[in-house]
């Protein structure tokens, strides 16, 4: 082999991870791919230097020198440094990324180090990003050919909450930056979605408001000011939400500025944030964090819609969890939630709004009105209807696609989501005009169809066009005269090529020749060892092989150089008129986004009428007043859940003269906590605009619905299950209004009989009292049925059980007036199969206490011997033999019994019960 050719089949793999620009900055020096010398002079930045090798006293390379000083820049973040075909990590980085990658660590010169693939970026950042690491992808941004180092920068930080990361993105969840700015106890709050582009604001007074705005909004990551300090309280509320990541960072200068300045805006009263200075802080602040991790414009930010907590119910944690409103309360799963009922959307974007529509439901009377009558309005237009739920399958998400184009990530699939879906728009605008409902019109008139742009995507992007951006291929032929040169070009160099391996097979006789292509040496022609003999003059060699070997010839390069020379020419244009055509949708991204909102809001809209019409639900009258009333209700997600199909429906009725507390008692499994949480979401569902599963409702509106609901201890918290239902009480004590809706399914419970039924009885008679609140109060104090009755506004109901003789109870699951002083427990623990000795045992101390035969709590068998057990051999004979007293007096014929011998008995039964007493 020649000293050339060596060095090159040496160094192949070096180029083909490196490329070729990377070999020859770092010269032949290197010897294997994962070569990255250290040397030259050592910079002091940070940690990382200090991490450098020990036997780098030797100066940094120029290329480990442009590393340390870009890390120096992004300390916080794990930097991805691009070299060739790979990401690389070194140091503390790498050690941590091969840690939660699972990948190789290597060491060079005592330096860890580790890397990544760059075509499989994502899924590596999908997982960092999900560990809660910052990652800085440095990318080359300098021609490579050019010599000298490659110029690199930090072209994008990813974190958890600006994750693009399909893995890590459901479709039908928005993925929330918030961030907080705390003034004493007030606290500005500003939310983005940068995949979608929405942008929320608001104050909010105290950490309880604060805790349950986060707990609605659900972020992915939450950014605290950086001199807010590391052990703050704000940190620690943030930190207890789900699935969240804190950040700090510093804040700017002049926030207020950035925001107007983002927005194309003179001042911030035109957006109404002039009363809310904390607001619009906290805005400029997240602008501007994430206009540095995404070094970009971000035009596809929209204007943020300040809105004030108070405008929808609140919802606190306690109530979303019970309520089962996004997932269940065990497996925390979407199906047999609220949610996994209603959702019907069709559409990405329709999905996301019912989510948020579903822990936002309105206060406001009118806004739930106009949705009502929207529903109503598809419902009786049931073809229009049936036509648009159909048309919304076909349109895919237009919020996402957009702001990845806006942010330079989207592909030509993108703009074919765009084209595809904004087609639709016409006969769906056009359908909705023969409805009448207000809010159907606004929506028809938001619709901009955008003719232009879908002929002009149609026009320049093939039907179904490839994935990766740098193939090229997408742009259609026809669409612009010079590629269709080139490609002619490139296609006629290949069918060349394609001949020639025919016409030197002919000419030179060896039917095994091959014309190949790799990447390292282009075009070639291969021949086996054993047809050497046969190589013609006019062929050069190029490598050795271990069966053959590899030749040019300069047709073949003449050729090649046209097809590769045509092909790179033509996929840059291709890049450059896709750059055009991107700009050309950014002009539009107003209305696209426009489009967007208006189609999320069809769509729930016409998923409500779905789930309306296949679950026979009804439209609720929404009253001012204080009156309740559901005829026939029944719970949405247990009457889908039930097989057989037979839900027993229930009435409910609350008005201000003397129905606002309704104590419920009735046996355990009898229904009555299904029963409590179909009220609560019967009125949930009216207030976001549902129809309801109902013969028929009248609901009066209400401004937060609360909920206290079995038993659930926060260990995690260091909270015992007993003092989690006293603060969920609490809460609702200080916080529930005349106009609230409160569920309280067992209060009391984990304490002694004795101390929770005080407290059960206390509340009861404070929500009575005090508060005034629309209540549903179930009990198992069958004492609190009196005290119900002597309250002028409570009402005794009970759930029916019918008594069996032969099978013990059977649920009826009817709820109707007055109170049931029977638990049935015992009963219900037999179904549940409890060994029959327990039951048995069960239900004699039962019928002792119910007789009254008890002293201090303790059943009649036992008082003989709960003064010292130890010495009254109670252990020995166990509980379940009768006691030797009763056996002798069982054994007594009283009739034939005389005077003397009765006195006699007496008193050897009394030396006997003294004898058990010693
Ligand atoms: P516990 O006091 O033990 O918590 P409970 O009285 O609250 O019991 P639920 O948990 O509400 O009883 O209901 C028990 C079961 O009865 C549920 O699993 C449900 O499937 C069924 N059920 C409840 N209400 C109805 C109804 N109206 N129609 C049909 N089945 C019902």
């Amino acid at each position: 082999m020649s000293e050339a050719l060596h060095k090159q089949a040496h160094c192949a793999p070096l180029i083909s991870r490196y490329n070729k620009p990377m070999f020859l900055s770092c010269g032949f020096k290197i010897e294997c791919k994962r070569s990255v010398a250290f040397s030259q002079q050592p910079e002091i930045f940070d940690s990382q230097i200090s991490a450098l090798p020990k036997a780098a006293s030797a100066p940094l390379t120029p290329m480990m020198r442009q590393y340390f000083e870009i890390k120096g820049q992004y300390k916080d973040c794990i930097l991805f440094f691009r070299l060739g075909d790979f990401y690389e990590m070194f140091s503390e980085d790498a050690q941590r990324g091969a840690k939660i990658l699972g990948i190789v660590l290597t060491h060079r010169h005592g330096t860890p180090m580790c890397g990544i693939p760059y075509h499989s970026v994502d899924q590596y950042l999908a997982k960092l990003t999900a560990a809660g690491e910052k990652v800085a992808l440095c990318e080359q941004v300098s021609d490579p050919t050019l010599p000298g180092i490659v110029k690199r920068e930090v072209v994008r930080v990813v974190t958890p909450g600006t994750t693009f990361s399909e893995v890590l993105l459901d479709q039908k969840t928005n993925n929330y930056v918030v961030a907080i700015l705390p003034q004493r106890n007030r606290f500005g709050l500003a939310t983005i979605d940068i995949t979608t582009g929405s942008f929320g604001v608001t104050e909010v007074e105290g950490y309880d408001q604060l805790a349950l705005e986060l707990q609605r909004l659900k972020p992915r990551e939450c950014l605290l000011p950086l001199l807010h300090g590391e052990s703050s309280d704000l940190k620690t509320l943030c930190e207890a939400l789900d699935d969240v990541h804190v950040y700090f960072h510093s804040t700017p200068q002049n926030p207020e500025k950035i925001l107007t300045h983002q927005l194309k805006i003179s001042t911030v009263e035109a957006l109404g944030l002039g009363q809310w200075p904390i607001a619009v802080n906290a805005a400029g602040f997240l602008v501007e964090y994430l206009r540095e991790t995404q070094k970009n414009g971000l035009i596809h930010l929209k204007r943020p819609k300040p809105y004030l907590p108070g405008e929808f119910m609140l919802l606190d944690e306690a109530t979303l969890r019970n309520l089962e409103l996004l997932s269940t309360f065990h497996d925390h799963k979407k199906e047999g939630s609220l949610l996994g009922v209603l959702d019907r959307t069709q559409t990405a974007m329709g999905g996301r709004l019912l989510k948020q529509w579903t822990v936002r439901p309105l206060t406001e009377k009118n806004r739930i009105q106009v949705r009502l009558d929207a529903v109503e309005n598809f419902i009786k237009e049931g073809s229009i209807f049936e036509t648009l739920w159909e048309e919304m399958g076909h349109i895919l998400d237009l919020e996402r696609s957009v702001a990845r184009l806006s942010l330079e990530r989207g592909t030509p699939r993108d703009a074919m989501a765009l084209k595809s879906s904004l087609q639709r728009l016409p006969l769906v605008k056009s359908l909705l005009s023969a409805l009448n409902a207000p809010l159907l019109a606004e929506l028809q008139k938001k619709l901009q169809p955008l003719p232009d742009l879908v002929s002009l995507i149609d026009a320049s992007i093939v039907e179904e066009p490839p994935l990766n951006l740098k193939e090229g291929g997408f742009i259609r032929e026809g669409f612009h005269e010079e590629l269709d040169e080139l490609r002619s070009l490139s296609r006629e160099g290949k069918g060349f090529i394609k001949n020639l391996q025919q016409q030197e097979i002919q000419r030179t006789g060896i039917s095994s020749l091959k014309v190949k292509y790799n990447r390292v040496f282009g075009y070639y022609i291969e021949i086996s060892k054993s047809n050497l003999g046969n190589v013609p003059e006019n062929y050069t060699r190029k490598q050795t092989l271990v069966n053959a070997e590899r030749y040019i010839t300069p047709e073949l390069k003449t050729y090649e150089e046209k097809v590769l020379t045509a092909e790179d020419k033509s996929k840059a244009l291709e890049a450059e008129l896709f750059r055009e055509l991107r700009e050309t949708i950014m002009e539009s991204i107003g209305l696209i986004q426009q489009n967007a909102e208006a189609i999320a809001e069809l769509d729930v809209l016409l998923s409500f009428t779905s789930v309306a019409l296949k679950n026979r639900y009804v439209k609720p009258q929404l009253r001012d007043d204080f009156t309740l009333t559901i005829q026939g209700g029944r719970h949405p997600v247990v009457e889908t859940m039930n097989p057989s199909g037979d839900f027993i429906p229930n009435d409910t009725h609350f008005n201000a003269e003397n129905q606002q507390i309704l104590l419920i008692t009735g046996p355990n499994m009898s229904g009555k906590s299904t029963f409590l949480r179909q009220v609560a979401l019967i009125s949930l569902m009216a207030q976001i605009g549902s129809y309801v599963p109902a013969q028929s409702a009248e609901i009066a509106v209400v401004d937060r619905i609360f909920t206290r609901v079995g038993a659930s201890d926060n260990l995690s918290k260091g909270q015992s299950t007993f003092m989690v239902e006293m603060q969920e009480a609490a809460n609702i004590l200080n916080n529930a209004t005349a106009r609230s809706l409160i569920i309280l399914d067992e209060i009391g419970r984990g304490t002694s009989t004795y101390d929770g039924l005080s407290i059960a009885w206390a509340i009861l008679e404070y929500l009575h009292q005090q508060i005034g609140a629309k209540t549903l109060f179930a009990t198992h104090y069958h004492e609190l049925i009196a005290v119900t009755e002597r309250l002028e506004r409570a009402q005794n109901y009970c759930v029916l059980v019918h008594e069996d003789t032969q099978n013990g109870v059977v649920f009826l699951h009817k709820i109707q007036a007055g109170g049931i002083d029977k638990s049935y427990g015992i009963e219900v623990a037999k179904l549940a199969g409890l060994p029959r000795a327990v039951i048995e045992k069960a239900q004699h101390i039962l019928k002792d206490l119910e007789e009254g035969v008890v002293e201090k709590g303790i059943p009649a068998e036992l008082q003989a011997h709960h003064v010292d057990r130890s010495h009254s051999g109670l252990s020995s004979q166990g509980l379940h033999s009768p006691h030797p007293i009763a056996e002798k007096l069982k054994k007594v014929d009283v009739n034939h019994l005389t005077p003397m011998e009765a006195l006699q008995l007496l008193v050897e039964l009394k030396r006997d019960s003294e004898m058990d007493f010693l």
